[in-house]
């Protein structure tokens, strides 16, 4: 039996092209009960992974993966671009509540940009989880995470300094996590976690940072995660190797025995629904969808409805060419062929015989890159359209995870209508 405890779903800054279902899918039941979710800064899909978690009879491990600094008021006053990773899973209702919390710090108080124009991030660090640890698993993360990130640029006794860091915060909830994705530097990492784990008899655990479902999707992820902020970036994943392995794939890549059995014992301690959770507050707040269509879901004052978008038809062609890199000329050619951009690419492809024959058959990449991700961004299409007070004492900024977005001065809740719904409270 093996558990995957660190994946990138949708919620992930556009990382991650994972569908979900597919993901449980694609598990052996009988040997893989569970299935975690550590998006990136965000619990925005947690509650869309745990319904489709129930279809499928898994249990959904709730986490996330922070960007973890020393000291958040001092990266912020510095404007210091340099963070790591910690990743973070509820155990229980405390576990949640204190993710719910660590979560919305970062995004309330320590959220840092380090130009007008670069993107905001919630930043985590050692005071945080000081404070709030109850009821929280630690996986010291991939190599960028703060312990592994010191086995490869510092000397031994920083090492074994951090480590028991967190050993003193998160006791026997502590597991030291080692991955291989073909990345030289995982290597050294690796080594130097498995030299502690000997050293001071700590658990460790072994995982694979998924961000795509099969081998053949990189390239996909590769577009995705080169646009994401409108236009082609030069940021890649250092290997090809991030898909979503099966059991048997993970036990080639040669680790011991003890280190997938021991991602069974975080499953083992996982006891959280959410549906169950919110359920028992259920009356303590109040929400109702927008009377505006597209109305918003906020905390401060309204949103403009224009600031969510999905892509579109368009777009999505745009940004695959503009790494795919085929000329302008083509591309207007293609888009002049598309009857209605309205429409899906696939109805468009029924729809036009010119866009079939011409195009679709002669720039067979192309077309299928923009496809899968056209269809992610449909799924992903965040509708603010609900509103909510509290009908308590309790306080929204307690239960429900915010996020603060770029060009508005204020909060925004994480969980889109349709997780509302699946909530119970509409
Ligand atoms: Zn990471
Ligand atoms: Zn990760």
């Amino acid at each position: 039996m093996f558990t995957h405890l660190h994946n990138h779903f949708k919620g992930s800054f556009f990382d991650s092209i994972i569908d979900d279902k597919k993901a449980f899918a694609k598990l052996n039941s009988d040997n893989n009960k569970g299935l975690a979710i550590t998006d990136h800064g965000q619990m925005n899909y947690i509650v869309k992974f745990s319904n489709n978690a129930r279809e499928f009879g898994i249990k959904p491990l709730l986490g996330m993966e922070f960007y973890f600094v020393e000291d958040a008021t001092e990266t912020i006053n510095t404007k210091d671009n340099f963070r790591n990773h910690l990743v973070l899973i509820a155990k229980d209702s405390e576990g949640f509540k204190n993710l719910v919390k660590l979560n919305n710090i970062s995004w309330k108080d320590n959220y840092f940009q380090r130009t007008p124009t670069s993107t905001l991030r919630g930043l985590l660090d050692w005071n945080m989880i000081e404070e709030y640890n109850k009821g929280l698993i630690c996986l010291t993360a991939c190599f960028f995470g703060s312990l592994p990130y010191k086995v490869i640029n510092s000397s031994q006794k920083d090492v074994e300094k951090e480590y028991f860091k967190y050993k003193e915060i998160f006791g026997d909830d502590l597991y030291l996590e080692m991955s291989y994705h073909g990345i030289p530097e995982e290597k050294i990492a690796n080594e130097g976690i498995e030299f502690l784990i000997k050293k001071f008899n700590q658990k460790g655990v072994i995982t694979q940072d998924s961000h795509y479902l099969n081998p053949d999707d990189y390239k996909t992820q590769d577009i995705l995660i080169n646009t994401r902020f409108g236009y082609a970036s030069n940021f890649h994943f250092k290997s090809k190797d991030y898909y979503f392995k099966s059991e048997d794939e993970m036990r080639k890549l040669g680790f011991k025995e003890e280190y997938l059995n021991n991602t069974n014992e975080v499953y083992e301690k996982v006891n959280f629904d959410i549906i169950e959770f919110y359920k028992e507050i259920k009356n303590d707040f109040i929400v109702h969808e927008s009377d505006k269509g597209e109305g918003s879901s906020f905390i401060g004052e309204e949103i403009p409805f224009s600031t969510w978008k999905t892509l579109g038809l368009k777009e999505t062609l745009r940004r695959t060419n503009l790494v795919v890199g085929y000329s302008d000329n083509l591309l207007d050619k293609i888009y002049d062929a598309i009857p209605d951009f309205n429409k899906s690419l696939k109805e468009n492809l029924i729809q036009s015989d010119e866009l079939r024959d011409n195009f679709a058959n002669t720039h067979k990449n192309l077309f299928s890159i923009a496809q899968t991700l056209e269809d992610f961004y449909i799924d992903f299409k965040v509708l603010l359209q609900y509103k909510i007070r509290a009908n308590s004492d309790k306080k929204i900024l307690d239960y429900f995870p915010v996020v603060r977005i770029q060009d508005y001065n204020g909060l925004l809740l994480q969980y889109d209508l349709e997780s509302m719904k699946i909530l119970g409270f509409l």
